[in-house]
């Protein structure tokens, strides 16, 4: 048995610390450790990797990703109420978590990663190797979108993440993976992902599941950066996609005015018919509007 198996209940742990959730901080705690166990699975195998989970409140899936075998979990949190129910977890695996108290929406992750990296001890060739390195988060709801916004409009590409397990809101993850095929949820947000990543539904989470229970069902959602997505400049996609889906009941030859350029030269450069609405075009169709605005 490891000395995380000796851990104090969740429910306990949440009393002991008096951490009463927060919604204004979207705190929906997960109890039930067969389901974390599930959730660190599906981001695994993680033996050898680095993990970065943003929002571990009092810790339950900290301690399944590290029970999966995490080589190193650093968890940024914003609570400080959480932050003592995280340092008993720390003390049962010296050396694999670091907590980190901040806010995740303004802390850069691949720098806390990088500092890891920098800070472990060289390997037996006298090298510091990097771990490859992932995200992993029971997100909470109120900043999901702009946390997962903010990784895949990285500068950097590929980025300094393998992949990303995380729970959101079914509609959110909906949203994620559409296609032109699911119309209503087909968006700026699909496009950006679907840029950049394969995206997939893993499975659903009930609301009851959680404590205190949200008013909806959840889902997991696994993204994996595409080592070579289409070419294009990112702010250029996200322009077009503004433009198209604020008004995506327009034709694009009325949507797309107001980028600068004749929109009627932007759809003919792209192979696209003027009279096509945004939830009707691919990604790859908003990646040639993105080049031809930016040509
Ligand atoms: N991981 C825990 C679990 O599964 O039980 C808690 C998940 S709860 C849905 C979201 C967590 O994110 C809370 O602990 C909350 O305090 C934290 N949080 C909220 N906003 C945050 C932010 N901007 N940066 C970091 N953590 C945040």
């Amino acid at each position: 048995m490891s000395s995380l198996d000796q851990l104090p209940p969740l429910r306990d742990v949440v009393a002991k610390h008096g951490l009463d959730p927060k919604k204004s901080l979207g705190q929906n705690f997960l109890f039930d450790l067969n389901l974390t166990g599930k959730i660190a699975r599906a981001a695994g195998p993680l033996k050898g990797v680095t993990v970065v989970e943003v929002g571990p409140g009092p810790g339950g899936l900290t301690r399944a990703l590290l029970q999966e075998g995490a080589a190193h979990v650093i968890a940024v949190e914003r609570d400080e109420r959480c932050l003592a129910a995280l340092a008993e977890i720390a003390e049962a695996c010296p050396g694999r978590l670091t907590i980190v108290q901040g806010d995740a929406t303004t802390t850069d992750l691949g720098a806390l990663v990088a500092k890891h990296n920098s800070e472990k001890e060289p390997s037996a060739e006298g090298q510091s190797s990097n771990l490859p390195a992932r995200i992993v988060a029971n997100l909470p709801y109120n900043v999901g979108t702009v946390l997962l916004t903010q990784w895949l409009e990285s500068d950097a590409w590929p980025p300094w993440f393998d992949r990303l397990t995380l729970m959101f809101q079914r509609e959110v993850a909906e949203r994620i993976v559409a296609t032109p095929e699911q119309r209503a949820d087909y968006g700026r947000l699909a496009i950006l992902c679907g840029w950049r990543t394969q995206a997939r539904i893993l499975f659903d989470v009930p609301a009851s599941a959680f404590t205190p229970p949200p008013k909806v069902t959840s889902s997991v959602v696994e993204l994996v950066p595409r080592g070579t997505p289409l070419p294009c400049d990112r702010r250029a996609l996200s322009q077009i996609a503004q433009a198209a889906f604020g008004q995506r009941r327009k034709m694009l030859r009325q949507s797309l005015k107001g980028l600068g350029k004749d929109p009627l030269a932007l759809l003919d450069a792209a192979g696209l018919e003027p009279t096509r609405r945004a939830e009707e075009i691919d990604v790859a169709g908003f990646v040639r509007l993105a080049q031809a605005l930016s040509s």
